[in-house]
């Protein structure tokens, strides 16, 4: 039975939340939009199969079948970064890296990675988080004075803590990593180095970005960031014969039952598309996007609103706008451009003086436009749109009037570029 006849009203959610994506310009740094095949991986069959165990190695009949989307997501996954050992099965980011931690560290160890009010991410030791709760969390921060991860002060930190696990990556930080001092460190006081690529993977995929995988024990990724796959995690490693076991028991298992096949036949899919030259350009027109923001945000106008960017500018997939010298917190600077027909999450500022619920920040991210088609014309528009938003809107004169042009200017990217053309949900 059609889901509509079955159920009305989960079928409306469904369309309703196609005509949300469709309609606004999606600029949550983390999100992206996969490709119908990923989406039919997902709406599949595979759904119904369980798979405890790995290919060749399971504890249920009937993995034949299956056993080959995994072995397909795993070989292309090790070939797209370069790797010599991959495991697909990660349900999401944070249980790839809870199995980290698992194979890496005992509880009660001591674990040091960047901190969440400075851009780190909840799994790598926020204090209700099972990596805080389960592990001694400490922690590096961004220089006060350049925000920038500043590799003396992670020495020192490290000198001093002497962490078991050093954990590299983030969630909100607009600039390279040094993969290589992050190994120095490491070595030096004797800790695992983990690398979570979440944010910046398919960047790395793509050449575009360092790769950590030759300098880290372990790298943990999502798949749906800007790698643009379905919602889940992986792990890779080219130090197999040291973590590859742990790992793998880790993850099944120690953190995790049954695999979910139909998202691990979607994983295979994207790492096909990770490996082509169209995934190339996106993933060019993505880093194009975000400088061109970057740009547009550094220019006078913008900055006599007290409006700044965190480090004063980008190298990757997003810019983190720092509005604490405006007259705008990251709540209503969300707020207006919402209003303006662009999704954004507020996000705090190294050094923030708001609580995390409101901020004194924005994270703004290419990613899914770029998948959506958009280049450096449609992104110079983009940027026009969201400095206009700001600067009127720190001035309090972010009106009605004004919002209903730029929900004009929205309209007509959104329908130069349509998403999913012909899907009905
Ligand atoms: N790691 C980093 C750096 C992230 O930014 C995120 C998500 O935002 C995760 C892990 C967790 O991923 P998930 O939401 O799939 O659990």
């Amino acid at each position: 039975m059609p889901l509509a006849e079955l159920d009305p009203q989960v079928a409306e959610v469904l369309a309703g939340e196609l005509d949300r994506q469709r309609g606004t310009l999606e600029m949550i740094a983390s999100e992206n939009f996969v490709p119908r095949a990923v989406l039919q991986c997902q709406g599949s069959v595979l759904t119904n199969k369980y798979a405890e165990g790995y290919p060749g190695r399971r504890y249920y009949g009937g993995c034949e079948v299956v056993d080959v989307a995994e072995s397909l997501a795993i070989e292309r996954a090790k070939a797209v970064f370069q790797a010599d050992w991959a495991n697909v099965q990660p349900h999401s980011g944070a249980q790839a890296n809870a199995a980290v931690l698992h194979a890496l560290a005992d509880a009660g160890d001591t674990i040091l990675g960047l901190s969440l009010a400075h851009g780190g991410h909840l799994t790598h030791g926020m204090k209700i988080n099972f990596s805080g709760k389960n592990y001694h969390a400490t922690a590096y921060g961004v220089d006060e004075s350049t925000h920038r991860i500043e590799m003396e002060q992670v020495r020192a930190t490290a000198l001093r803590e002497r962490p078991k696990v050093i954990i590299a990556g983030w969630s909100a930080y607009p600039r390279h990593l040094d993969f290589a001092a992050f190994r120095a460190i490491a070595d030096e006081v004797g800790a695992a180095l983990w690398t979570d690529m979440a944010h910046f993977a398919g960047l790395v995929a793509a050449g575009l970005h360092p790769s950590p995988v030759p300098h880290s024990d372990v790298v943990s990724t999502t798949v749906h960031k800007t790698l643009g796959g379905p919602r889940s995690g992986m792990l890779l490693s080219n130090r197999a014969e040291q973590w590859g076991r742990k790992l793998d028991s880790a993850v099944f298992p120690g953190q995790q039952g049954g695999p979910l096949m139909h998202v691990i036949a979607a994983k295979a899919v994207a790492m096909k598309i990770a490996s082509t030259e169209e995934f190339r350009d996106r993933q060019a027109r993505t880093l194009e996007g975000a400088r061109i923001i970057a740009q547009r945000l550094l220019a006078d106008d913008v900055a006599s609103a007290g409006i700044r960017l965190v480090t004063g500018g980008t190298d990757v997939h997003l810019v983190l706008v720092d509005l604490r010298e405006s007259s705008l917190d990251g709540q209503q600077a969300e707020d207006l451009l919402a209003a303006a027909g662009i999704t954004v999450n507020r996000n705090a500022v190294p050094f923030d003086p708001r609580p995390a619920r409101v901020t004194s920040g924005l994270r703004i991210g290419t990613p899914a436009l770029a998948t959506r088609g958009f280049g450096a014309p449609e992104f110079t528009e983009v940027a026009e749109i969201i400095a206009t938003t700001l600067v009127r809107g720190a001035a309090g004169s972010a009106d009605d009037e004004l919002l209903t042009s730029l929900r004009g200017r929205v309209a007509a990217l959104t329908e130069a570029y349509p998403l999913y053309d012909g899907l009905a949900q």
